[in-house]
């Protein structure tokens, strides 16, 4: 558009604006007195506008001029209303400032008072109101259609969880072990291994949930547990059981499927009889392969079962001390160095057992010195620590025997922790240079052809060492290690 047209058009407008016809205003009383302005748009007819302002008219005394039946009755206020609007002059609104604009004779007597005059103190005009009242209800309607989209969309996610659910608990239906079998880690090995001791022990029975199995779980941390469990429910080796309580499942906010690790119960993966060749193939990977990721998955097992070796330690000692003779547990000051005495004593080359036996006689040595010193049952308690330590140093340097204590009635281990130390005792064999001076069929390092890698020998008679049958253990007077190891996953329930 050009300038000329649009300087057309602006006058065009102009002059339409001078034509359009007028509303016609009067105040009244007229006058400088007025208290009310009556607008009548031009396009009323004449009969109307002018009983309108019949209807609004006051007398300088305060008076309305004509009465409502004069007028013509009580159709009167309601015509009047919607032909013209009236506004209060003296009356502006504590909102918008404005002349309060009046519907009828009666508002403008409740809005303005007697003489119409009467300030609004802080009210709002009936059209604010109505404004404020349309406000309210559109904010009501609006929060009416949020609750209905949030109840919708409740009832989709929850139908949608129902769904996800389902999927997930009946996701094992047709799973197959993954072939070749993945490389786990070593708490993942001890988990799977304890949870096929259990499917095999207690057939057609899911595997417990972590928050069954209670503060040892699997291998004495439920949350080192639930992490290895995640990760052997990725590599396909577990999956969720139908029996698991369905609230252990949520979305997040995106639709995805949550679940509590601690709540799910589980099966594992193929039947009893891959079962047990995949625990024995995994077992065997964990010993036998070569290399720097093996040797690391074998260091990480063997601390692994040193901290559950400790544990015990700690928790016979505690026992002792709690119920035996009544002192409570070595105080929470001296418990890092009560798992570091106990630490040296078991890389000294003592035994779980042994240690036992030290932890007995140091609290049975404390329990004299606290009679004989009359110190508290708490000095009694941290002074055990001090006295481990120095019996374990004693023995250690008169090269005395120590005999091997078996766990108390009241102690529990967590399931794993006798398949941890079976299979720590068979790496240990496995690497020892005793065992590979007597063997022919690997290097002088241990190390033999299997198939195209290199990998560590298990030092088994060649003559019976075939994967496919087991040797007997009586031949050598000691279970074969192939035998040991598949009594382990042939175990009938987790505890020793
Ligand atoms: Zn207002
Ligand atoms: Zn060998």
């Amino acid at each position: 558009m050009g300038k000329r047209e649009r300087r057309r058009r602006r006058q065009r407008a102009k002059e339409a604006a001078r034509h359009r016809p007028k509303p016609i205003v009067r105040d009244f009383p007229e006058g400088p007195s007025a208290v009310i302005r009556v607008v009548v748009p031009p396009e009323a007819a004449s009969d109307l506008a002018e009983l309108c302002f019949r209807y609004w008219e006051r007398t300088s005394t305060g008076r309305w001029a004509y009465s409502v039946s004069e007028l013509g009755g009580h159709a009167v206020p309601r015509a009047v209303s919607g032909a013209c609007a009236a506004v209060l002059l003296n009356v502006p609104c504590s909102t918008c400032g404005e002349p309060a604009e009046v519907a009828n004779r009666s508002e403008a007597a409740v809005v303005g008072g007697p003489m119409l005059d009467d300030p609004l103190r802080g009210r709002a005009c009936p059209s604010c109101k109505r404004a404020a009242r349309e406000r309210r209800d559109e904010e009501q309607r609006l929060e009416q259609e949020r609750r209905q989209r949030a109840a919708e969309e409740a009832a989709r996610r929850s139908a949608l969880l129902e769904q996800k659910i389902t999927l997930a608990l009946t996701q094992h239906r047709g799973m197959r072990l993954p072939d070749p079998l993945p490389r786990i880690d070593a708490v993942s090995t001890l988990v799977y291994e304890a949870m096929a001791c259990h499917v095999l022990s207690q057939p057609g029975t899911p595997v417990p949930a972590l928050k069954e199995l209670g503060d040892l779980a699997w291998t004495g941390s439920p949350a080192q547990d639930g992490e290895a469990l995640m990760r052997l429910r990725g590599h396909r080796l577990i999956a969720f059981d139908e029996s698991s309580d369905r609230s252990c499942f949520a979305l997040d906010e995106d639709d995805g499927l949550l679940y509590n690790i601690h709540g799910i119960r589980w099966r594992l993966v193929a039947d009893e009889g891959q079962i047990k060749a995949s625990v024995a193939a995994l077992l065997n990977a964990v010993v036998t392969e070569h290399g720097p990721t093996a040797d690391q998955r074998r260091r990480a097992l063997a601390s692994l079962v040193e901290a559950m070796d400790i544990d015990e330690v700690v928790d016979y000692l505690d026992g002792l001390l709690t119920v035996e003779y009544g002192y409570g547990p070595v105080p929470q000051s001296r418990r890092t160095e009560l798992h570091e005495t106990i630490r040296h004593g078991l890389g000294a080359g003592y035994t779980p057992g042994q240690m036992n036996c030290f932890a007995w006689r140091a609290a049975d040595t404390a329990a004299g010195w606290k009679e004989r010193h009359q110190a508290s049952e708490g000095q009694a308690a941290s002074a055990v620590v001090t006295i481990l330590r120095s019996k374990i140093d004693d023995a250690q340097e008169r090269r005395w025997a120590i005999p091997e204590y078996d766990r108390r009635y009241w102690q529990q281990s967590p399931p794993a922790h006798s398949h941890g130390r079976a299979l720590v005792a068979e790496v240990r064999r496995v690497i020892s240079e005793e065992a590979i001076r007597r063997c022919s069929a690997c290097d002088g390092e241990g190390l033999t052809d299997a198939g195209t890698e290199r990998a560590l020998c298990r030092h088994l008679p060649t003559s019976r060492y075939s994967r496919k049958s087991i040797p007997t253990p009586e031949v050598r007077g000691t279970p074969s290690a192939e035998a040991a190891m598949t009594r382990q996953s042939e175990c009938i329930g987790p505890s020793v």
